[in-house]
């Protein structure tokens, strides 16, 4: 097959170049990549944007030089950035043919954003650091209104938000709370991080984030627990650049000066480390975007470093049994091994690795208009879990969810991801809960 170089390789585009939106440009690399993709079709399992993407191809006589703008903008729509696609690829860059599928969907979806701009719905449901403010200020209000049935088919119909969609729970004693009140309790002989507590953990899951504090100090690590605003992903994922932006400088102004005193920065979620390691530099192209990436670690990375460098101790008080482990796509993406497996390889007597797709990725799961398609692509992970003793659904939930340093017993309760309590889904899901729980 013969195949043209790209005009403009998308990787090496910057969001400001003027080939990045350039309508035509883009049109001619759809088409380029779409015939690249179209013979090769290994991705076809992935996601349902190459599905797609090959119906539109079979359907129209020239292939993949027939498929429309529109056609390009339903492939898209179902691309959730899970970046799988480019881990499978053979003719990724440095390859002459230059595909890097997951960059040109988000130049698509960029383009697109610019063009009919983003609805003011999905704006305010990328807004998880707002919303996790005014929820803690009456967490049981918020949860209330996630669990009420009627307030759920509301805000479907207001939001975009499927009405069995599991809401997160939100606390009024969040991370950053009650880390003040507790304060720091090592002198640093194994080094100095900050623990950027993401969205997620200082709102909703602070439980995970004192284990990780009491993980880190127990191996003698002094911990900072820092979070200015979300890592800025949800924007990225609808397109918002400009407040992806402001909360990237944001962030990074807050955590350089740490950088610079020495400290790593530990991040408890691997969508927002993928953040801060990749996008930050792109999005600022600032030398500050720089240090704090190549400072910034995901958690259970430091964590297995500390055990390498035997620092981490082992007394471990109980046995796990057996265990599956839900590697997140966004943590493949960053390719630094499986790590949190390794971790509870020492604690478990058998660590199911389950390598494949939630199908959440962000906010895209959530949406009641992918609703269905979301649940396809979990099914696989879905049906690997089921048996397992625990299920340790995300890496922030690995080693560290156990609370295995924690005083008192161990805290072996299983990690079920919220977010993976899908729909029709959920029988399946609560028989794996009952083999934890039995
Ligand atoms: S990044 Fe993920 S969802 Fe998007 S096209 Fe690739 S495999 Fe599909
Ligand atoms: S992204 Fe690469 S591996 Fe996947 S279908 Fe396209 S060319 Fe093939």
């Amino acid at each position: 097959m013969k195949v043209d170089p790209p005009e403009h390789p998308t990787r090496s585009l910057h969001y400001d170049d003027a080939a990045y939106s350039d309508a035509g440009a883009l049109d001619r690399e759809l088409h380029r990549v779409g015939e690249v993709c179209h013979q090769c079709r290994r991705c076809l399992p992935l996601c349902p944007s190459f599905p797609k993407l090959f119906d539109l191809v079979d359907a129209s006589p020239e292939e993949a030089a027939g498929v429309s703008q529109a056609g390009f903008e339903q492939v898209n729509e179902l691309s959730f950035h899970c970046r799988l696609c480019y881990n499978h690829c053979p003719y990724t860059p440095p390859h002459d043919w230059d595909v890097d599928f997951p960059a040109l969907m988000r130049r698509h979806q960029l383009a697109r954003a610019q063009r009919d701009g983003i609805p003011l719905a999905r704006r305010l449901t990328t807004r998880t650091d707002w919303i996790g403010r005014v929820a803690a200020l009456a967490p049981a209000l918020m949860n209330f209104a996630n669990r009420n049935r009627l307030s759920r088919i509301l805000m479907e119909k207001l939001l975009g938000i499927h009405r069995d969609w599991i809401q997160p729970t939100y606390h009024s004693q969040t991370l950053r709370r009650w880390f003040r009140g507790r304060g720091a309790r090592s002198e640093g002989s194994n080094g100095r991080v900050v623990l950027f507590a993401t969205c997620s953990v200082e709102y909703n899951d602070p439980e995970t984030g004192q284990a990780a504090v009491e993980v880190l100090e127990r191996s003698g690590v002094r911990v900072d627990v820092h979070y200015e605003r979300c890592c800025g992903m949800p924007f990225t994922d609808t397109g918002d650049l400009d407040s992806a932006r402001a909360n990237a400088e944001a962030n990074v102004a807050m955590l350089l000066p740490k950088v610079e005193a020495g400290a790593l920065v530990l991040v408890p979620g691997p969508s927002c480390s993928l953040m801060l390691k990749e996008e930050y530099p792109r999005l600022l192209r600032s030398e500050a975007a720089r240090r704090v990436a190549a400072a910034t670690r995901d958690l259970m990375e430091h964590i297995h470093q500390l055990a390498r460098d035997k620092q981490l101790p082992r007394d471990f008080k109980q046995r796990l049994g057996k265990v599956a482990y839900h590697a997140p796509c966004h943590l493949r993406a960053q390719n630094i091994g499986f790590r949190s497996r390794d971790l509870l390889a020492l604690v478990a007597d058998e660590v199911v690795l389950v390598d494949a797709c939630s199908g959440v990725d962000g906010t895209w799961g959530m949406q009641a208009r992918f609703h269905e398609a979301s649940l396809g692509v979990a099914k696989k992970m879905l049906g690997a879990i089921d048996g397992a003793k625990h299920f340790l659904g995300n890496a922030e939930r690995g080693v560290v969810e156990a609370r295995l340093h924690a005083p008192g017993a161990v805290h072996a309760r299983a990690g079920i991801h919220q977010h993976h309590l899908v729909g029709d889904e959920r029988q399946e899901v609560a028989r794996a809960k009952a083999n934890v729980l039995g």
